[in-house]
């Protein structure tokens, strides 16, 4: 599943190229989790002012309103000067004059939706509930800390939950706690503001990391200009069930937490 480093990644393999294009068509495939929420054809002439991301959505701004976009559990976005003929899970094509931006979504979990403002019902339905960003200014150490301390569920289902902080998904919680030694299933509310301190330091290095490297969790993860990421390769805890801990050689154990496999080493990370 793309998770934050991916969608950040993605933007910023084409926000510059397509500032400024005109849309001159939008053409939408098999129906996404939420529709549209306009006819393709009023969008026509419309210009694209730029691309920002929130979570895990892409804004894709334009002269009026703006598409929220989504990659859901598999999709990608590739922006190109031209695209082949659509196969099967290509579902959206926005044609501009600059390229041509395309979903391919095998899961069909994506979306694209018109909004017409950030702050309008259509847009704040998705993006209203969101936690703070990681990776700007408002990511605050003693405000993290603070608001652990009201969350008596698993640390790493707080995390998941993207309320108090957006964006850290699985694999970067995993990696997150790792750095931290913090046990996954340590009450949120237990733990110490030293140690919220410390997972705070180290959700923002996992993340700016994954993003400076191309950032994948996806192992079809490509980015919007055809190169896949690597974070997956340099995981602590991530996927080595049984492997040693690069620290201390204990093996790594995994668990079910909340439907997710976690991975954790028994040794590093305390309760
Ligand atoms: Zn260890």
């Amino acid at each position: 599943m793309p998770e934050l480093p991916e969608v950040e990644v993605t933007r910023r393999s084409f926000a510059d190229r397509i500032a400024l294009a005109r849309i001159t068509a939008l053409h939408m495939g098999k129906p996404l989790r939420w529709p549209l929420g306009v006819e393709p054809a009023s969008l026509v002439g419309r210009q694209v002012v730029g691309v920002r991301r929130r979570g895990k959505y892409l804004l894709l701004d334009l002269d009026t309103g703006l598409l929220l976009l989504h990659l859901g559990m598999s999709g990608s976005l590739n922006f190109a000067p031209t695209q082949p003929e659509p196969g099967p899970h290509d579902h959206m094509d926005l044609v501009t004059d600059r390229g041509v931006l395309r979903l391919h979504d095998p899961r069909r979990f994506g979306a694209v939706v018109w909004a017409s403002s950030e702050f309008a019902p259509e847009a704040q339905k998705l993006l209203g509930h969101l936690g703070v960003e990681p990776l700007d200014g408002q990511f605050d150490p003693d405000a993290f800390a603070q608001a652990l301390k009201k969350r008596q569920a698993a640390i790493k289902q707080v995390l998941l939950a993207g309320d108090v902080v957006v964006g850290v998904g699985n694999i970067y919680a995993s990696e997150a706690l790792f750095m931290a030694g913090i046990r996954p299933t340590t009450p949120a509310c237990r733990i110490s503001r030293p140690r919220a301190a410390r997972l705070h330091a180290a959700i923002v290095q996992v993340l700016s990391r994954a993003v400076q490297q191309g950032g994948s969790s996806l192992k079809d993860f490509v980015n919007a200009e055809g190169r896949t990421g690597y974070f997956q390769l340099e995981a602590a805890v991530y996927g080595r069930a049984a492997a040693p801990c690069r620290v201390c050689s204990t093996p790594i154990r995994s668990m079910l937490q909340g439907q997710r496999t976690t991975f954790y080493c028994p040794t590093c990370q305390k309760p």
